[in-house]
């Protein structure tokens, strides 16, 4: 299987690999630092080199537990080396969006044992589903960024680490409920925590510590009905 860089080292900006096979526009590569979609979050893009020839990586997914490439041209392309580089500041910017969900969702459990439903991040904005289980005050929510902008400024690290999955049922708080949707065939778990705010199960990539989230506002909670609210959030940039 491919060597999936972005898990190890999200801050990788170019990588040199090996073409493992090309498929029309589609080419797979022995490594990669591109994320493919997944989790909420969209896929990197950015360029492979060969020589002269610049491809286009227009967008990239999971496929039968493969890494896809897909380019806008692969006319050119032979087997062999390239080189690989991602548009950086569009990973960067998930990348604070997507910490930035995990920090939300670790003070909403935090507070209210509020559960993440679902999420998803686009380019200008993200937004997250919360299931909770009581009411909550709508004046709540008048200091909730606040609350959210403290964490961020105390500069939690975020960090990983990859448990057996029988381990992570002995893990308190709201892992387990996650893990139990995990496919019966992912025996090894990656966790990432935000020290003292969260620990998840996640694919993803993050910033290093909630300080690099920067800039940011929650610019609605909507009531979704069935005590659920939609949070919807910008990062500056
Ligand atoms: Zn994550």
């Amino acid at each position: 299987m491919e060597k999936e860089l972005f898990l190890h080292d999200s801050y990788l900006k170019s990588c040199r690999s090996t073409i493992a096979e090309i498929m029309e526009n589609k080419v797979i590569l022995d490594q990669t630092i591109f994320y493919p979609s997944g989790g909420g979050q969209p896929s990197d893009t950015g360029i492979i080199r060969q020589g002269s020839h610049l491809f286009h990586v227009v967008k990239v997914k999971r496929e039968h537990g493969r890494i896809v490439h897909y380019l806008h041209d692969a006319t050119h392309l032979k087997p062999g080396s390239v080189e690989a580089e991602l548009d950086w500041d569009r990973r960067y910017t998930f990348m604070r969006y997507h910490t930035l969900l995990h920090v939300i969702a670790g003070h909403l459990y935090n507070t209210f044992g509020a559960l993440a439903a679902s999420n998803e991040i686009y380019e200008d904005r993200a937004r997250i589903d919360f299931k909770f289980e009581e009411n909550v005050p709508e004046a709540y929510f008048s200091h909730f960024e606040n609350e959210i902008r403290q964490i961020i400024e105390e500069d939690h690290p975020v960090t990983t680490r990859t448990l057996p999955r029988e381990e992570i049922a002995k893990i308190p708080g709201s892992i387990k409920t996650i893990v139990n949707l995990l496919p019966a065939s992912i025996q090894q778990v990656r966790l990432v925590a935000i020290q003292g705010i969260d620990e998840q199960a996640c694919g993803g990539t993050h910033v290093r510590s909630t300080r690099e989230i920067g800039a940011f506002s929650i610019v609605n909670v909507k009531n979704k009905g069935n005590n659920i609210k939609r949070v919807e959030v910008v990062v500056k940039t």
